[in-house]
């Protein structure tokens, strides 16, 4: 006798979707009808490589649909002491109005005639930068935009030491080539002279290219030439000095131990061109930000692509808040600004008050560091004390992970760490729930 097929006692998806009728008040009928066809066909797939169905079919078509009754992107704690995690969107945004309405975005209220949706965020950033700017949609269209209209058919000069990869596959020498300029590489990996840049210019060099290696630090015997050495270079060559500083800090960083190169700094050495990503450490959203001399910035401005990789209105509104807190100097309304300020008294009493809220012997105060990150200098932390729960760390890591809101923290050595440095006072009687409920 040969055993039953198990493929046999599937359901029809008409037998399945009689299991399912309450489901089809809530959900269109084609949508339900589809993921019972979907659910069955992963179903015998299974069957067919001998595996067992893990619950009764409906229950997984059920799960299916109550995933799309919720929004995608979901919000989640971020205990990992990371100010500016790639990977949970950078900068937590400030609160800024939503242009869920019509809005003036290119539209001149006073002379009720046609607006540009830049003028919004050009004055704020030329307030705070001391030079002409222009926002666009990212730090890699900046880059790209720059080269392509101030370099294209020709030759850029660029250190091997700073021919570097961004993250997630954004490489310099990449978006070089797909600019149309021409990289030419100076020096060595690890040294570069200003003579090396010298001897490299030729009639075809349009410009120089310095870039802030922001995910990676080279040490030992290292070298480049200074900002202003290279402004030497450039002005008597009569080619532009780009800058790209990458994590945006706009002056010496009124918190102690930031040591980022800032948007100041370059323009008194003499840069001519600098660009900086929106949402790292400004703390405001994706954007790219090219600041510098008005003839380079209006060339940029006027590149018929800069209308393909133009900010969108959510944008421009949370943009334009962010900026105007900056130059209200209201550091403290804006998330980012607020975590990197925070002193580590301001962290103990607020880790020791959830600590006694929580009453539970399982978990400890201990120092330890948070991180910038963000592509700001690697290994840039600020001091800082964590929650650490003792007990199976990866046990504990996943269910706070898995939870509603999912809490995200860090592992280190055998103990979960959580600080509260990286989550927002709002979120707190949250992450006193989830740790209740461990
Ligand atoms: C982050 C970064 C970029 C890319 O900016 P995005 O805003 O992520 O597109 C480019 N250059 C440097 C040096 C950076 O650090």
């Amino acid at each position: 006798m040969t055993p039953p097929n198990p493929l046999r006692q599937l359901p029809s998806v008409d037998e399945l979707l009689l299991t399912l009728k309450d489901q089809l008040a809530a959900f269109p009928r084609r949508l339900v009808v589809e993921e019972c066809r979907a659910t069955l066909a992963e179903a015998r797939q299974r069957l067919k490589a001998g595996q067992t169905l893990p619950q009764e079919l409906s229950r997984t078509v059920r799960e299916r649909l109550l995933r799309l009754s919720h929004p995608p992107l979901l919000h989640v704690i971020n205990a990992t002491g990371v100010i500016l995690h790639t990977n949970l969107g950078r900068a937590p945004l400030p609160a800024f109005p939503v242009p869920s309405a019509y809005t003036n975005l290119e539209y001149d209220l006073p002379s009720g005639k046609r607006g540009k949706r830049d003028a919004h965020t050009a004055a704020l950033l030329e307030r705070l930068l001391g030079r002409p700017a222009i926002a666009v949609n990212n730090g890699a269209a900046a880059v790209w935009l720059v080269l392509h209209e101030l370099a294209a058919g020709g030759e850029v000069l660029i250190s091997r030491g700073e021919m570097i990869e961004i993250g997630d596959g954004f490489r310099i020498p990449e978006i070089m080539e797909r600019s149309g300029a021409r990289l030419v590489e100076v020096g060595t990996t690890n040294k570069t002279r200003v003579d090396d840049y010298a001897r490299a210019c030729t009639p075809n060099t349009r410009l120089i290219l310095r870039v802030h290696p922001s995910n990676f630090r080279m040490e030992g015997f290292t070298g480049r030439p200074s900002l202003s050495e290279l402004a030497a270079l450039a002005k008597d060559k009569g080619i532009p000095l780009y800058e790209d500083l990458g994590s945006g800090c706009l002056w010496e960083h009124p918190v102690a131990g930031i040591q980022e190169p800032s948007t100041t700094q370059s323009f008194e050495a003499g840069v001519d061109l600098i660009s900086f990503s929106g949402d790292k450490l400004l703390g405001g959203p994706q954007a790219g930000i090219i600041a510098g001399r008005e003839d380079l910035v209006q060339r940029v401005r006027r590149n018929p692509m800069f209308r393909a990789f133009r900010m969108d209105k959510l944008g421009v509104a949370c943009l334009s808040e962010t900026l105007r807190l900056l130059v209200l100097e209201r550091w403290d309304q804006i998330p980012a600004w607020r975590m990197l300020r925070m002193t580590l008294e301001e962290v103990r009493v607020r880790a020791e008050g959830l600590l006694e809220r929580l009453g539970r012997s399982d978990v400890m105060l201990m120092p330890g560091e948070s991180l910038i990150g963000g592509g700001s200098t690697p290994q840039q932390s600020l001091p800082t004390w964590l929650l650490a729960v003792s007990g199976d760390a990866v046990a504990i890591e996943r269910q706070l992970r898995l939870g509603e809101p999912p809490v995200l923290g860090r592992i280190e050595g055998d103990r979960l760490l959580l600080d509260l440095r990286t989550v927002l006072p709002e979120e707190e009687a949250d992450l006193l729930r989830a740790l209740r409920r461990l």
